[in-house]
């Protein structure tokens, strides 16, 4: 990785064997635009509950997120378990928000995006929104995430093609840090991030929690509530506290 501009170190919470870097919403951007004018290739992770207890099952995961160059706290149960080993965290930093701030800036400074994951259309469809609320930003391609692997080659060829400053993968935890860890040796994007489910919420597809939800810590019951599917990632929940409980502090 480049060094043009050198980073400060940010303090990190060991949540359970994953370190979540100590960042406010601004700051994460901040260092985000560091890794942009740095070019060389950087991941960004946010980092939630279900993550934390996939990466203790999953080796090569917790591998690829170790070696992040940032990982932000997605989930009040991380802002939870941060508080508890005494490294508290000033706010959640999600991949949604980080979705808009990051088009915000790629806007305003040029910087080309790249949106990748999402059922056929998603990706379109949030890139159209964001494209109107941000003016100006450069949509270097859009692409589903739902290709048979003998197209893996082509999509790679494709944003490859298209270098991107800013790669967003939304395919899942850990499918999409296992994909970008695996293409970024041919890829060399400056910046590429997981994120989840954003594009089905940027594209309108899947309602965000009202306000008052997402402040009464509520969004994860909202979105099971709209998605009953996701009853797998909720049951990781009690794991993840359980897990956060036993740690001696
Ligand atoms: N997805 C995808 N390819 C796959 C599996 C999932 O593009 O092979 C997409 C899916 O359509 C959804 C996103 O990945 O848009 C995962 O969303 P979810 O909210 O489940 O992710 P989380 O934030 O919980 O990791």
């Amino acid at each position: 990785m480049s060094s043009v501009v050198t980073s400060p170190q940010i303090d990190r919470a060991d949540i359970c064997g994953v370190r979540v870097h100590r960042v406010s919403r601004s700051q994460a951007l901040d260092r985000i635009e560091t890794f942009l004018k740095e070019k060389g290739p950087h991941l960004v992770v946010t980092a939630d509950s279900s993550g934390v207890v996939i990466a203790r099952e999953d080796e090569q995961f917790r591998a690829i997120v170790r070696q992040a160059d940032l990982v932000t706290p997605d989930s009040i149960g991380i802002l939870w378990a941060a508080r508890r080993s005494g490294c508290p965290m000033p706010e959640r930093v999600s991949g949604v928000d980080l979705v808009v701030d990051l088009c915000g800036l790629a806007a305003r400074s040029g910087y080309r995006v790249f949106f990748l994951g999402s059922a056929p259309g998603v990706a379109e469809e949030a890139a159209r929104r964001l494209s109107s609320r941000f003016p100006g930003l450069i949509v270097a391609g859009c692409q589903d995430g739902y290709f048979k692997a003998d197209e893996e080659p082509a999509v790679v060829e494709r944003i490859r093609r298209a270098a991107p400053d800013i790669l967003f993968v939304a395919m899942g935890i850990p499918k999409q840090e296992k994909w970008i860890a695996r293409y970024q040796p041919v890829l060399q994007v400056p910046v590429a991030m997981g994120i989840g489910g954003s594009l089905d919420v940027h594209s309108g597809k899947v309602a965000r929690a009202p306000r008052w939800a997402q402040k009464m810590c509520l969004e994860w019951a909202y979105r099971l509530l709209k998605n009953p599917r996701k009853i797998g990632k909720a049951m990781t929940l009690p794991r993840f506290a359980l897990m956060v409980l036993r740690k001696k502090r």
